[in-house]
């Protein structure tokens, strides 16, 4: 487009004579990112990325955030996973005095520690992940859940930690271990450092298995990078989401290396059914009587 033409003059260039034109060519950047907004209340209705229909934002998350039309599974956030997950008042929260520092002054767009600043304000958490003790229909658990809406989910030095410390715990007094897993990978602001977490929470789950623990992993989507790399692809039960993306890299960069078309359904949690990466794709609704029922086959 001509740099000082009106957007209302592109169009018109659009509908006129410009056969050869494509449509994507023909419109500009803030064509593409600003498009009209509905007459409909930001907030009260959503459209379901599942189905493109307009749910009731209340209905959707009275189901457990899925959307009653199409099942479709949304994001939902540490604080809300916990609480569909246990037993109404039963979490106790555990090892919150961990803090995210910047020990490598790292900056890309802007610094690490303005990053966090603006993350924590935001979320108004410490860091992505929440974990502590709490019953699942009446058993005792240790449970972690990490949180997508800090920082993609992504591990840092302070997930790692707190998911070890959760599995320690689990280990010393003999509980079943839930980690319910969202995440963009390793928290490449922390270089180095975020990718010792995958070695420690996988040495630490490997005692808890020496000493006879349960570890359940609940993967949500997306699970990827580092996270699937370690203590999320280790449990001795893989459960899954609906829908979920799991993986390591993501399916364009695939598509781009090996420069073969992805079968239907690559990397979602049913296609790991059939492959044998997961053991059972889960509906959000049963999730919770499933967990039990594992915790009570498996003898803890
Ligand atoms: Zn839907």
């Amino acid at each position: 487009m001509v740099p000082g033409v009106s957007r209302g003059a592109a169009r018109a260039e659009k509908q006129g004579k410009s056969g050869t034109m494509t449509r994507a060519a023909s419109r500009t950047w803030n064509e593409i990112k600003t498009p009209k907004r509905s007459a409909i209340p930001e907030g009260l209705w959503l459209r379901c990325p599942g189905c493109s229909r307009m749910i009731y934002r209340r209905q959707m998350e009275a189901n457990l955030h899925v959307c009653p039309e199409c099942n479709h599974h949304f994001r939902i956030g540490a604080v809300e996973r916990i609480r569909q997950l246990t037993d109404p008042g039963s979490f106790q929260p555990m090892f919150r005095g961990l803090e995210p520092t910047d020990p490598l002054g790292f900056r890309d767009l802007k610094t690490y520690a303005d990053r966090l600043r603006i993350e924590q304000e935001k979320t108004g958490q410490v860091d992505a992940v929440q974990a502590g003790s709490g019953f699942i229909k009446g058993r005792e658990a240790m449970v972690c859940c990490l949180d997508l809406t800090f920082m993609m989910g992504s591990m840092g030095s302070v997930v790692g930690e707190t998911i070890t410390r959760t599995i320690e715990t689990a280990t010393e007094r003999n509980l079943p271990l839930i980690i319910v897993s969202c995440s963009g990978g390793a928290r490449m602001q922390e270089s180095g450092l975020s990718l010792m977490q995958m070695a420690k929470t996988s040495a630490a789950l490997a005692r808890h298995d020496n000493a006879g623990g349960l570890f359940i992993s609940v993967l949500t989507d997306p699970t990827t990078g580092g996270v699937t790399a370690s203590f999320a692809m280790l449990g001795d039960v893989i459960l899954a989401e609906p829908g979920a993306l799991i993986g390591f890299a993501g399916p364009r960069v695939i598509q781009q290396t090996i420069r073969q078309e992805l079968p239907d359904g690559f990397q979602r949690s049913e296609f790991l059914l059939k492959s044998g990466l997961v053991d059972r794709v889960v509906a959000r609704a049963e999730l919770r009587s499933e967990v039990a029922r594992i915790i009570d086959y498996s003898g803890k």
